[in-house]
């Protein structure tokens, strides 16, 4: 983040023309072909990109781990011989030996550095307590929370002041809650400028939260991996997932990514109350889409044909057209001429963890005029819950009953799964309901709300 380096930006990493092979002959991977990039002193840079890209790789090459086939990596002007003592990497998995404690696991790292014993306690127990992990130095990680045991990486990572810190889809394995938290939190520490690294380089899957911590995003494409385009984010810090301008850029790089040529406002019609026609959403459930895109990312060719993914999966076309229909709104897949093809988007929910799905399918999900609209309407009532009557009061005005029925029943599936609501009890709400008052209270507020006024 700029507004922590008073001094002028120095350039710290340029890759020049870098091609990467693995392998030779009929085994040979081109991962990488002609990478042109810099990181400069005082930036969040993200690599954004589907799984194969050569994200990781690029970070590597950066670390000094691997090297390239072709092309330059330059570190403040030099070239890299072996590993890069100026760069650290907080890994996926938490990489923690189990048997030493929190304090341990630190000062394990601290080791090489030459510190005397009492130096490394010292900056290991500056770096815990940075990190919020004050009190926790004796615990074993298995004793830790996910997000803990990552703060852990974090910190270690940190532990040896690397002037440019590495971060490897560091929060894709953590619960949403969690994930949320420790961007937050890392988020905090970097701009209140008391992390002893002078640049951040990140590798998310993740649009969303690249644009929520990046000061530029580096968006890569595939076979081979190449950089398809670089987009400075000028948004103030912190950046609110629901601000227009974020939304706007968020939509922006979706469109980058998913080949796009429409606007997100045209391809997905209008909500309830909104004037045009709602979007009425495609019934079906989140397990028949997931199922649908991970068997065409099977496929070896890029395209398949719809009639054969039917007879394949022993589903009737039709029965599979909704959740063809829900991929294609979600720029997930594209169908032309009978073929259905994933788009890189796609590709990367296809081979995303269980978790990383969801937050993708979250991110695309909140834009969906449906859900959009009933979120809007949870967040506007008090105590952020309706009683499912309201919104089938609002959806009579355009769908049957039983569409209206239907409706509600993919909406819920969706954003119960995307954790953007809940629903118990024939109420939906934004916040958990064990923490929401009684239902007796939720009636009287529900006579009182006018659903479409
Ligand atoms: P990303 O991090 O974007 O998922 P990677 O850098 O891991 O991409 O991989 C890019 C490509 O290089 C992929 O096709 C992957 O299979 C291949 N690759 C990565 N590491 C190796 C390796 N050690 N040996 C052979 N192929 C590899």
């Amino acid at each position: 983040m700029a507004n922590i380096v008073k001094q002028p930006a120095e350039e710290l990493v340029r890759l020049t023309n870098i091609d990467k092979t693995y392998g030779s002959g009929d085994r040979a991977t081109e991962a990488l072909h002609d990478i042109n990039l810099s990181i400069k002193t005082g930036e969040l840079v993200a690599l954004l990109g589907p799984s194969g890209c050569g994200k990781s790789t690029i970070l590597r090459i950066i670390a000094g781990l691997v090297q390239p086939t072709n092309g330059d990596m330059l570190y403040r002007g030099k070239p890299l011989r072996g590993v890069n003592p100026h760069t650290a990497i907080v890994f996926q998995s938490y990489a923690l030996f189990p048997w030493l404690t929190v304090q341990e696991n630190i000062e394990v790292t601290l080791k090489p550095l030459g510190l005397t014993p009492l130096e490394r306690t010292k900056r290991a127990l500056n770096l815990l307590d940075k990190v919020g992990l004050d009190g926790f130095e004796t615990a074993y990680p298995r004793e830790l929370s996910g997000g803990m045991r990552q703060k852990v990486g974090v910190a270690r990572a940190m532990s040896v002041e690397p002037e440019l810190l590495c971060l490897d889809e560091p929060f894709s394995t953590l619960d949403v809650l969690s994930a949320e938290n420790l961007r937050g939190e890392l988020m905090d520490l970097w701009s209140s400028g008391v992390l002893p690294t002078k640049s951040i380089l990140m590798v998310s899957h993740n649009i969303e939260e690249a644009l929520l911590m990046a000061d530029r995003l580096i968006i890569l494409d595939k076979s081979p991996g190449h950089v398809l385009a670089e987009v400075a984010i000028k948004l103030p810090h912190p950046r609110r997932r629901k601000d227009r301008p974020f939304l706007q850029l968020v939509d922006q790089v979706y469109a980058l990514i998913a080949g796009k040529t429409q606007t997100e406002a045209e391809e997905l019609g209008a909500a309830p109350g909104e004037p045009g026609k709602t979007r009425p959403l495609p019934h079906a459930p989140i397990s028949a889409i997931s199922g649908l895109l991970e068997r065409v990312n099977e496929e070896v060719a890029d395209r398949i044909d719809l009639y054969r993914l039917a007879d394949e999966l022993d589903e009737p076309l039709d029965d599979m057209l909704p959740s063809v229909e829900a991929s294609e709104m979600l720029g997930f897949a594209k169908v032309e001429s009978g073929d259905l093809s994933l788009t890189p988007l796609g590709q990367t929910f296809a081979e995303a963890s269980i978790q990383a799905q969801k937050e993708i399918f979250a991110a695309r999900i909140r834009r969906v005029p449906m859900i959009r609209w009933i979120r809007s309407m949870l967040s506007a009532a008090r105590d952020r819950a309706l009683h499912w009557d309201v919104f089938q009061t609002a959806l009579a005005l355009e769908f049957s009953p039983d569409e209206v029925e239907r409706q509600l029943d993919t909406a819920v599936n969706w954003g119960r799964y995307a954790e953007l609501f809940f629903f118990e009890n024939d109420m939906l709400s934004i916040d958990n309901p064990a923490s929401l008052p009684e239902p007796e209270h939720q009636e009287e507020e529900r006579q009182d709300f006018d659903p479409v006024g």
